[in-house]
């Protein structure tokens, strides 16, 4: 057996490890160590901006756990930072005096953030925003202090302040320029796009520099060189990168602004290779991950001895990953004398393009608040394709016989080598072979395979229509996608394998049924907990993990990263006594606003999370449960004991049912309306269940809507008694409970599994009706309030409201 080469890759991040992942698609050939500086494993460094406002959690970023690199066989070192090597006995010294040796070498160190110079820069509370530590402190920081200032307007600077004030922070962004993004926008465009993160709550310090940082240990400020100033205990400085250059400098590698590199990621010295942000190719130093990747495809077949065209430089792209902002702009986006434009800015409907061409030829573009072209743009600005009437009119919406462009299959205008993924480098090919070699079929599935979309998930339309195309009417991204990307099988499937193999925790059905990812990921977690839950009500132990984060927090998180706290009112009832208490606590907590919900209740707004448990305590109410997959209302009118025209309890039975089925779980939020008589004040036939006063009996109706998709309930059935009303209740709850798909609400279940199914189950066959409402009853004997749950327990407090815990992989 031929002895493997050593091959050394010092820097865990995303261009290394995206090179080892190509490099293992095309040979074995190595035996390969990585030496990481960061204790964690390789991580999707993007996504940072969705663990900072919370969206996400460190484990849903990690791109390749532990066991990832123990299956493929790479040895991995992390928490050590490689010092230096010494390229004649060709070893890696690392920063605990221990060696490793290598027969090839990749640097990939990245880069460090620019802190500016100035005085007050070391003080505390001043950080870059690179890692999940800077992330931690962040949050950190959010939970104790008030007011942030974010140095830098660009792409980075934006995210972070964004997150920040998701994180309840009140927020400035300073930047030198007077608008923001100059590197990729233009003034039209990023003006419209300040006027949009103001509305979300971002500050803006426009055309100001910062001369020095005030403070004694913790900073407290800024200064401007107008004399002016800035209050601030959280100051992030994003003005910029620097290549990570110190261990190729240290070695006597060719370093100028990045490690010099040529075309095929060779240094200056034989068999050491550098790669990612930390190189310099031609004079640029790339800070964005789709030049990376490009650069990591032609080291990887470098290495492998695989014939590569030579890697030539890359045109840029830029989108930012803040929620309700569109913004894209790809190569020259401002135009100088030898440019003509199109300028497309409709200020009605907050849209904005602009196409930069010369000499008739795309060169860039810039977009706002529609993005549908995004991906045809910067496919037009790499091949340099030239405009003509026919493509003005699909770019611009004119010309065509209606008057409008033709619409274009952009997956069919793709060549196999055309990137659709540019985060991950994916090409048409890549996808079309995931559906036509490996026999996938769902976007997740696609996603795990080739990574298309993993990222910022911008590409996830192209993606969809490239599978459209292969797979015509077999591609139906609704119902043929399964549970998620970890496994094929469908939700009946693996509730079917929980009972069968009798497993019990998340972990032991992601191992026993053979999860691509042995952790999960965060769209079968919440399920999997859910469907546990559900079969095993006495004895599953919940795992709060796997919960969205209102849940986690028994609490709404806002846009402002506050809580909204609703307290439970019985069928829309309440007490002077609870209104005083709920006034009081407001005025207490300085709550900016208290409002009155669609679901006759009382929302209070604006709560910060530490002071979550004491608004609890104070109020001393049970949990309305606003922010679960649970009972939420049950709204009644007045019914016969005050309306003249009721024939029927409504307020009675309306709060007999919120205090029976409240607490327990569902597959999606439930709501419930109870009328006194057909009228139908209480407007029961938008709700899941909605019960009816009729003939002196009881009409009961399932499946209504109000949300996006409206959806009139259908007539279940009609009863004559409270106790039949109460039980086909419970029955039909139960078997919501049992047969949906995490997250389907009852009107597309009812849809779905068809009313005729819940009669025969819950109305007309007896026992199987008593069977349902029994097992109802089991579930709702072991709930508990979660409010009262947190009080009683203080280190679940501490470590949900006073500390702040971000977890580690
Ligand atoms: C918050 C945030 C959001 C971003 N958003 C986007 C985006 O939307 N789109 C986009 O294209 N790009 C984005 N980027 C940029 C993108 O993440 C980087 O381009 C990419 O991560 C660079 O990859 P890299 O491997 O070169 O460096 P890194 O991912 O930084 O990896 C370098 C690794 O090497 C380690 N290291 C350094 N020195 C040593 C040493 N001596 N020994 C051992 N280990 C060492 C570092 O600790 C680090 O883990 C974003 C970056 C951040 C921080
Ligand atoms: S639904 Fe009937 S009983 Fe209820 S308030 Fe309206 S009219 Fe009165």
């Amino acid at each position: 057996m031929t002895q493997k080469q050593k091959l050394v890759v010092v820097g865990n991040g995303m261009a290394g490890m995206n090179t080892i992942e190509q490099l293992l698609k095309l040979t074995d050939q190595y035996s390969i160590t990585v030496i990481g500086a960061e204790p964690h494993p390789n991580y999707n460094r993007i996504m940072l901006s969705y663990v900072l406002e919370g969206s996400k959690t460190i484990d849903d970023i990690v791109i390749n756990d532990r066991a990832w690199y123990e299956s493929a066989g790479i040895h991995l070192i992390t928490g050590k930072r490689g010092t230096k090597i010494n390229t004649e006995q060709k070893t890696v010294q690392m920063d605990d005096g221990s060696e490793v040796d290598y027969d090839r070498l990749i640097i990939a160190t990245g880069s460090n953030p620019f802190i500016l110079p100035i005085p007050g820069s070391d003080l505390e509370g001043v950080i870059g925003f690179r890692d999940i530590e800077d992330c931690e402190t962040m949050i950190e920081a959010a939970a104790k202090y008030k007011k942030a200032a974010v140095i830098g307007g660009g792409l980075l600077g934006l995210e972070a302040a964004k997150g920040l004030v998701q994180l309840g922070m009140d927020v400035t962004v300073v930047h030198l320029p007077d608008y923001l993004m100059e590197r990729q926008l233009d003034v039209t465009a990023a003006k419209m796009l300040e006027k949009e993160l103001e509305s979300q709550g971002i500050k803006f310090a426009l055309g100001k520099q910062t001369t020095a940082l005030k403070g004694d240990t913790r900073v407290t400020g800024l200064t401007f060189t107008d004399g002016t100033e800035l209050e601030a205990e959280l100051v992030v400085m994003s003005v910029g990168i620097r290549p990570n250059t110190e261990l190729a400098s240290n070695s006597g590698i060719e370093v100028n602004r990045g490690i010099v590199v040529d075309d095929y990621m060779q240094t200056s010295v034989p068999d050491v290779f550098a790669v990612g942000e930390c190189t310099e190719h031609r004079g640029t130093c790339y800070g964005l991950v789709a030049p990376l990747f490009e650069q990591g495809a032609v080291l990887a077949k470098t290495l492998a001895g695989v014939e590569t065209k030579p890697y030539e430089g890359s045109i840029c792209s830029t989108k930012l990953k803040i929620s309700g902002v569109d913004v894209f702009s790809t190569g020259t986006f401002m135009e100088e004398k030898q440019h003509t434009t199109i300028t497309m800015h409709d200020g009605w409907k907050g849209t904005y393009k602009k196409i930069v061409m010369q000499d008739n030829v795309i060169v860039g573009a810039v977009l706002f608040g529609d993005i549908d072209d995004s991906s045809r743009l910067e496919r037009f600005v790499k091949k340099g394709e030239l405009m003509t009437e026919e493509l003005y009119a699909e770019l611009t919406g004119t010309g065509g016989c209606c008057g409008g462009g033709a619409k274009v299959n952009v997956a069919a205008e793709l060549t196999d080598d055309d990137i659709v993924c540019g985060c991950n480098g994916v090409t048409k090919k890549m996808i079309v072979d995931a559906v036509t070699i490996d026999g996938l079929t769902t976007l997740d599935q696609v996603k795990m395979k080739t990574g298309a979309s993993r990222s910022c998930g911008g590409c996830k339309p192209l993606v969809e229509q490239v599978m459209q195309l292969v797979l015509g009417n077999g591609f139906d991204a609704e119902v043929k996608e399964g549970i998620c990307g970890c496994t094929t099988m469908s939700r009946d499937e693996v509730v079917e394998a929980i009972k069968q193999q009798n497993l019990h925790t998340v972990a032991e059905v992601t191992k026993a049924l053979g999860w691509s990812q042995p952790e999960g990921c965060s769209k079968c977690r919440p399920a999997l907990n859910y469907y546990l839950g559900m079969l095993w009500p006495t004895t599953y132990q919940d795992e709060p993990a796997s919960r969205f984060v209102n849940e986690r927090m028994n609490a709404n998180i806002q846009k402002d990263g506050t809580y909204t706290v609703v307290p439970r009112m019985y069928g829309g009832m309440t007490t002077p006594q609870d209104l005083k208490k709920i006034a009081d606590v407001s005025i207490k907590y300085n709550l900016p606003l208290v409002k009155m919900t669609g679901g006759q209740r009382i929302g209070m707004m604006g709560v910060k999370k530490e002071d979550l448990p004491k608004v609890w305590e104070e109020l001393n109410m049970p949990s309305g449960y606003a922010y679960a997959k649970s009972l939420r209302t049950v709204k009644t009118c007045v019914g016969s004991a005050y309306c003249r025209f009721g024939t029927q309890d409504s307020l009675h039975i309306g709060e007999l049912i919120e205090r029976k089925f409240e607490r327990v779980d569902f597959p999606a939020k439930v709501k419930f309306a109870v009328n006194g008589c057909p009228r139908n004040c209480a407007e029961s036939c938008t709700k899941d269940i909605g019960i009816v006063g009729n003939d002196g009996g009881w009409e009961i109706y399932v499946g209504g809507n109000g949300g996006i998709k409206a959806r009139l309930a259908d007539l279940l059935c009609k009863v004559k008694t409270d106790e039949e009303l109460i039980e086909i209740s419970a029955a039909v709850l139960q078997f919501y409970r049992e047969t949906a798909k995490y997250l389907e609400r009852t009107s597309d279940w009812v849809e779905r599994v068809g009313l005729d199914l819940i009669q025969r189950n819950t109305v007309a066959d007896v026992e199987q009706r008593k069977q349902l409402a029994k097992r109802m009853d089991i579930a709702l004997s072991r709930t508990e309030d979660p409010w009262q749950k947190v009080l009683k327990d203080p280190k679940l407090k501490e470590t949900l409201f006073e500390k702040v815990v971000v977890t580690k992989s």
